[in-house]
């Protein structure tokens, strides 16, 4: 019986986008509420069968029941590392878009350039309020004139 739910699952991310996120999440997430519905109807299956024949000694159903909750568990674990991946993603993907804004006049450059298209300012840095010297990100003291540097993110 394990093999096929695994086969069923196998089958199914075979043709997905494996490294897509959503894709991932939404797996992982039908993959749970399939578990939590199999689960449901065991229970349900050796409820009957305790009231027709007044016995509570179902083995093999308890085996099954057993083996859902294993994979169940694991589906659940693995929904949350596939959040918390595509959490990171995304957050990587903000850094990444933050990185591409001009310190200086504010221009949205293309990804992967280093300095602005606008005005040629370095990015991924502030500029010295004073004199204007490109500072690595949270310098607290100018290296070029010393002069102290407040919070600046963001404003031209
Ligand atoms: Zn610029
Ligand atoms: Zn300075």
């Amino acid at each position: 019986m394990s093999d096929l739910f695994g086969g069923l699952m196998k089958g199914l991310s075979g043709f997905m986008p494996q490294d897509d996120p959503d894709v991932k999440l939404m797996m992982a997430g039908s993959e749970v509420s399939d578990l939590q519905k199999q689960e449901a109807e065991l229970y349900a299956q050796i409820g009957r069968q305790t009231l027709a024949e007044g016995c509570v000694q179902y083995p093999e159903l308890e085996n099954k029941l057993r083996l859902v909750q294993e994979n169940l568990s694991a589906a659940q674990a693995k929904l949350q590392s596939v959040q918390s991946e595509k959490e990171a993603k995304e957050a990587a993907q903000r850094a990444e878009d933050e990185k591409s804004i001009c310190p200086s006049c504010g221009n949205v450059n293309p990804d992967g350039v280093k300095f602005c298209r606008e005005c040629g300012a370095k990015l991924g840095a502030v500029l010295c309020s004073r004199c204007g010297a490109p500072l690595p990100p949270s310098t607290r003291f100018c290296g070029e004139c010393g002069k102290k540097q407040e919070e600046q993110h963001g404003f031209i």
